[in-house]
Formats: C-alpha cells, sequence, structure tokens
C-alpha cells in the first residue's frame, strides 16, 4: 500500500538531496489509512526538496524585487522530452496515455499562458532506473544518460519510483538552468488510466511541473508566514489528503486550498492554480529559466535529437542581464558554441572592477549566472564576458 507521508530532502553545496522521511501526523491521514476505500489506493508521496534557507532568501529577495508584479505576463509553449523507464512490460506506457497526459497538463496550466508540446518520447527498459529513489547516484546516471537539453525543454521521466513516490522535481533556483538534474520524474501509474487510483487522472504531473516553475506546496511553512509566498492561498497546516469542504486548519481567514494543484489532494479535487501562484511562476520563470520559453526561437526548426545527444547552441551569445534594470540581483546569460576559457566580470562606469562571477572553463550549452548587486550603489553597471579572446559586454541598470 502507498503512504501518504511528507518527504524532506536537505540539498548540499554539490552534493545531490538526500531524501529523508517524516513521520506523518496528519489526522486526514490517519483517516485516509482507515477508509476502506483509501486503503486500496497509493497515495500522493511528494519528494521535491524542501527549499533550503538559501532558497528561501532568495524568493524573499525575488518577492522584494517583483513586489509590484513582474513587469509583463509571461507565457509560452514549454517543450517535453518525455523519457518512459520500464522494467520489461511493466510500465511501458502507451503513446496514447503520454498524449493523454499532455492534453491534461495543458487542461490544468489553461488560463496561466503555459502550454507544452510533446517534442520527443524515447524508451528505456532497466530495471534498477525502473525503481529510482530521488538523490541516488541512479537519478544522476540516468538523468545525465536521458537529458535532452535541459535549458529548453522539460524532461519527464515515467518510472515506478521506490518508497511508493508519485513523484517528485527540482526548483528552478536549485540548479543552474542548463543542469540535467532539472526535469520531473513521476509514477507510470499517475498516467491517465493508470492503476494508481484516485491518482490516475495526469494530476500528479501537473502537480510537479508546478515546483518546477517555481511553486512550493500550499501547507509550505504550516500557518506561519511567508508560507508559500503566494498571497491568495490561505495558509493550511498540513496537507490535505481527501476531499473535505470547508477544511480550515490555521487561524488566518479562508478555508485551506484543497482545490489547489500544490495541495496533497487526489486528483479528482485537484481544480486549480490561483492568480498570485501565476504571477509568482511568471516572476521566477524568466528569472532561473530564461532560456525555456525561447526555445523554439533557439532551435527552428524545433528538431528532435537522439536520446542523450542535447542541442548545442550555433554561435557565441551573450544576453545581458535578466531582469534589467534589477534590483538585488540579476541572472548574465549566454552561450558557448565549443568549450572554452569563460571570465565574466562587472565593472562600474568609472572602470572599477566590482563583481568576478567566473573564471573557469566551461562545456558548450547555455550558461546563466546570477549577480547580486545589493549592496553596490545603484547605478550603470557593464558586465563583460570574455569567451577565449573574444571579449563581449552589455549594460546592466542597477535601480535602488
Ligand atoms: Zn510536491
Amino acid at each position: 500500500m502507498f503512504l501518504r507521508v511528507p518527504l524532506c530532502a536537505a540539498l548540499l553545496c554539490c552534493a545531490l538531496p538526500a531524501a529523508c522521511v517524516a513521520a506523518a501526523s496528519d489526522p486526514d491521514l490517519a483517516l485516509a489509512l482507515t477508509t476502506p476505500a483509501m486503503t486500496e489506493a497509493k497515495s500522493r508521496t511528494c519528494a521535491t526538496p524542501e527549499p533550503t534557507a538559501q532558497e528561501r532568501a532568495k524568493l524573499t529577495s525575488l518577492r522584494r524585487s517583483f513586489a509590484q508584479g513582474p513587469a509583463a505576463t509571461v507565457g509560452g509553449t514549454i517543450q517535453v522530452a518525455l523519457h518512459v523507464i520500464h522494467d520489461g512490460a511493466q510500465g511501458n506506457v502507451s503513446d496514447e496515455q503520454i498524449e493523454e497526459q499532455v492534453r491534461e497538463l495543458n487542461h490544468n496550466f489553461l488560463g496561466t499562458g503555459y502550454r507544452f508540446s510533446l517534442a520527443s518520447v524515447d524508451r528505456t527498459d532497466d530495471g534498477r532506473w525502473f525503481r529510482l529513489l530521488p538523490g541516488t547516484g541512479e537519478e544522476k546516471h540516468m538523468k545525465q544518460a536521458l537529458a535532452i537539453d535541459p535549458a529548453h525543454r522539460l524532461n519527464v521521466y515515467t518510472c515506478s519510483p521506490g518508497h511508493d513516490l508519485l513523484g517528485w522535481s527540482y526548483f528552478p533556483f536549485s540548479f543552474p538552468e542548463d543542469s540535467f538534474m532539472h526535469g520531473v520524474v513521476i509514477h507510470y501509474g499517475s498516467l491517465p488510466g493508470g492503476p494508481i487510483v484516485p491518482y490516475n487522472l495526469g494530476r500528479t504531473l501537473t502537480h510537479e511541473v508546478g515546483h518546477y516553475l517555481g511553486l512550493l506546496h500550499t501547507f509550505q511553512g504550516g500557518c506561519s508566514e511567508p508560507g508559500d509566498y503566494v498571497a491568495d492561498t490561505p495558509a493550511e497546516a498540513t496537507p490535505n489528503y481527501l476531499c473535505p469542504e470547508s477544511r480550515n486548519t490555521c487561524p488566518a481567514p479562508g478555508d485551506d486550498p484543497i482545490h489547489n494543484y500544490m495541495d496533497y489532494s487526489p486528483d479528482a479535487c485537484y481544480t486549480e492554480f490561483t492568480a498570485g501562484q501565476d504571477v509568482r511562476m511568471d516572476a521566477i520563470v524568466p528569472f532561473y529559466r530564461p532560456s525555456l520559453l525561447d526555445a523554439r526561437l533557439a532551435f527552428e526548426p524545433p528538431a528532435v535529437p537522439a536520446a542523450g545527444v542535447p542541442d548545442m547552441p550555433r554561435v557565441l551569445a551573450f544576453r545581458g542581464g535578466w531582469p534589467n534594470p534589477f534590483r538585488d540581483e540579476t541572472v548574465l546569460r549566454f552561450s558557448l558554441p565549443a568549450s572554452a576559457h569563460v571570465q565574466l566580470r562587472v565593472y562600474d562606469v568609472a572602470g572599477h572592477l566590482v563583481a568576478s562571477v567566473i573564471d573557469a572553463m566551461m562545456p558548450p550549452g547555455d550558461h546563466s549566472a546570477p549577480f547580486r548587486a545589493a549592496k553596490l550603489p545603484a547605478g550603470l553597471y557593464f558586465a563583460k564576458l570574455r569567451v577565449d579572446d573574444t571579449p563581449l559586454t552589455q549594460g546592466l541598470m542597477h535601480v535602488p
């Protein structure tokens, strides 16, 4: 039987997250486990890591920068590379199920401006990867082998994870945008028509893509501020496991958001993202996943490469900072056609060096690096990128 228990994981410097199982003490969980209909079911267990203190600081900083909301509504089509991991016939989901899953994802994100297009499907018969666990060498090896162009594509892996997990993903701010660790892992049984009742309408992928685009659980932080950093999702003390009307677990006004895709409710109870969550995604995606929505522009016509062979940009490009102008932090973005020594430095208008952001050999591909200017005076700065002997410069406007 699948137990619905919160999993937490800590991100360590340069280390993969290690999942740790926390004891479940939620009364709804106890109810779920003693209700005959539910004991037959596998339950929602999401192992997306808790944001670290450093990541929460980034969210706080971002919230200040976007106090009035992002400059423009963000949206576009996200190319999906879907990887089916199966063990013989087990988990080898059909093309029709995959197409239905992408339809469901698009239906759930209606109104947010984000759309999803299936760019490629590949299949791998591997019993060990099939029973994947988060934060393991197996996860790293699988993603390293299978991930396609992570900066420009949402990589989705279907398998039968251990610990009865339904899925997990990583936040945009957890790794550089081109890291192969990004993407979503889901249980194949959660696809539409899969065997995991009542989690087989395809909405586990919606929940995990919510994390992938920067959303936290609605019960993040319990009743305490800042919770999930979204104003219009009422605070919630614990995850919701069934679909009770008028559940209210916090003193603050508003019933628990049990219909929200970022709670732990059964699929049929999931019906919405809020306007505040949409604004949050619009603030985070261009900042931490700047290449995701321009995949078509970067690779027109869109090509479907062989599994494990990422697309590479054809030309050297320095796209400057985003956002620009910026308050506390901006992300400097560039593309390399081949391995090169990269030096990225920021100077003030008087020509004084204020930050050395990168000085290293780097592989081909799209790269991004944050530049924090919170302690620097407002004004004009210059980001200078030197790739081997080629210098490129972009202006940056730091506003108070
Ligand atoms: Zn989750």
